[in-house]
């Protein structure tokens, strides 16, 4: 259909005199005697474009005046008569689709719960979508910020044999229906489709490795899966996974990655989306532009875990889970240091090796890893990241001590034979990004459908 965008209608100020055609969804109508007002959103725009109708030149079918009904309107654009921006003089106003009453999102503001009920029509409220054109916004500025640096975008299997990682939160992959017949589990899988167990990577890191020992620096933008039975705001069976990983890099090399990652996609989207977080800060989090100018402008914190315990340690009564060198860090923990004791994004780094994952670097004392966790405040961990083993008889010994089946991590171990180089990378939840930049609270409203236990609407 030929017609202009409402974001061109609205800004540009060459089209005024002109006549051109808008489509649009009828968000409001207002009526009086002599003339009626449409407001119409397109999507292009987070402020609606005004439609006036002269009642005296122009007869309006009451379909078209239906709140969420599609509409396309011929008319002349003029400079707003109040405010900034044009309006359009409505010449003929025809109807695309008509919206029956019983269309449940009225003007009334409904709650966030509700909308979760309806996923296919939330989106055409403003909350949902000024969330859904930030994410858009910051995903572009995720590709636009490592390609400005020459990474490579790589794009790792979803489908992986490795259960290292996910042991227990994997997703199975398979075609077989159940057969009580088989007596091992080999068996089974042998039969289907791979031969052997397969699922759902839940990171792309370990293949992140084989792209970055050879070009340098990369990274992942994709979906990770996790079967975890976690019921929380900050988890989803199915999350956005933004993992770089560099070569050549030690811990504070990716620490300084991803503090910078994280201004520049905040400037992005401060920048890109002015009409959206104006909207948030008035509505979701008082005080968001604040916080976000303040983060962009000023260093993270850093605190190793030994110290980040001392300080927790002090403060255990006030803990579900009182903490002691050795615990992982839980939530209400991430929050409390981020929150009341720096007040601001810290990266805690150096956790004991038991609680970490077996590729991360063994430091020299040996009882920690060079691992780091980003904790911002609302949130708690939002990336997760760490310098990774690069000595081919350490990384051995850490899968030993696991009891890994050495035989299926021959390429992983390979990259430290040939030509082995410090490297590490780190994984930033997409979703929980979203969140922080919107003051969204709940993770199942900053992605178009949310999977989580018992839900796959
Ligand atoms: P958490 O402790 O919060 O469950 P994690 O330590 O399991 O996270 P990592 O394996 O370090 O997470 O993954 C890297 C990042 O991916 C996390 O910092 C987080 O931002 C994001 N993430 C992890 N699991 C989920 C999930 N289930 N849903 C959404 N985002 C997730
Ligand atoms: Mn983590």
């Amino acid at each position: 259909m030929k017609h202009t965008d409402i974001y061109e209608v609205l800004n540009k100020q060459d089209l005024v005199g002109s006549e051109t055609v808008v489509c649009g969804w009828v968000r409001t109508f207002r009526d009086s005697a002599q003339v009626a007002f449409l407001e119409l959103s397109d999507g292009t725009s987070f402020p609606r474009l005004q439609v006036v109708i002269d009642k005296n030149a122009l007869s309006v079918d009451p379909e078209c005046t239906k709140l969420g009904a599609s509409v396309a309107v011929r008319g002349e654009v003029v400079k707003a008569f109040k405010g900034e921006g044009n309006e359009l003089n409505a010449k003929e106003i025809s109807l695309l689709g008509k919206c029956p009453p019983e269309y449940p999102i009225q003007k009334k503001r409904t709650t966030l719960e509700f909308l979760r009920t309806i996923p296919h029509l939330r989106l055409r409220t403003n909350t949902f979508a000024a969330v859904f054109r930030v994410r858009s916004v910051a995903a572009q500025a995720i590709h636009r910020f490592f390609h400005e640096r020459r990474y490579y975008y790589m794009n790792t299997p979803l489908i992986t044999a490795s259960d290292c990682e996910g042991a227990g939160e994997m997703f199975r992959v398979t075609t077989q229906p159940w057969n009580a017949a088989c007596k091992t589990e080999e068996e089974y899988y042998k039969n289907d489709f791979f031969g052997v167990k397969a699922g759902l990577s839940v990171s792309g890191q370990l293949e992140g490795e084989i792209a970055a020992t050879a070009v340098g620096k990369i990274y992942t933008f994709g979906p990770s899966f996790r079967a975890e039975n976690s019921n929380t705001t900050r988890h989803l069976a199915e999350f956005w996974h933004v993992e770089p990983e560099i070569a050549f890099a030690e811990l504070p090399d990716v620490i300084e990655v991803a503090e910078e990652l994280l201004k520049y996609l905040i400037n992005a989207v401060l920048t890109e989306c002015p009409d959206e977080i104006k909207f948030f800060d008035s509505f979701v989090e008082k005080g968001l532009i604040e916080k976000l100018t303040h983060v962009a402008t000023s260093d993270f914190a850093v605190c190793e875990y030994t110290k980040a315990i001392e300080i927790l340690e002090k403060e255990n009564s006030r803990f579900e889970f009182p903490v002691k060198w050795g615990s992982d860090l839980q939530s209400e923990h991430e929050k409390f240091l981020t929150e009341q004791v720096f007040q601001r994004p810290v990266f805690v780094t150096n956790y004991p090796k038991e609680i970490k994952s077996f590729y991360m670097k063994q430091n020299p004392d040996g009882k920690t890893v060079a691992a780091t966790d980003l904790l911002v405040p609302g949130i708690g961990e939002i990336i997760g990241g760490s310098e990774r083993e690069a000595d081919y008889e350490k990384l051995l010994s850490a899968m030993k001590e696991r009891n890994m089946d050495l035989s299926a991590y021959k390429q992983y171990l390979d990259l430290r034979v040939f030509g082995s180089v410090p490297h590490g990378g780190f994984g930033l939840g997409f979703e929980r990004f979203v969140m922080y930049v919107t003051g969204m609270e709940n993770i199942r409203d900053v992605i178009l459908l949310p999977r989580w236990t018992k839900n796959i609407m």
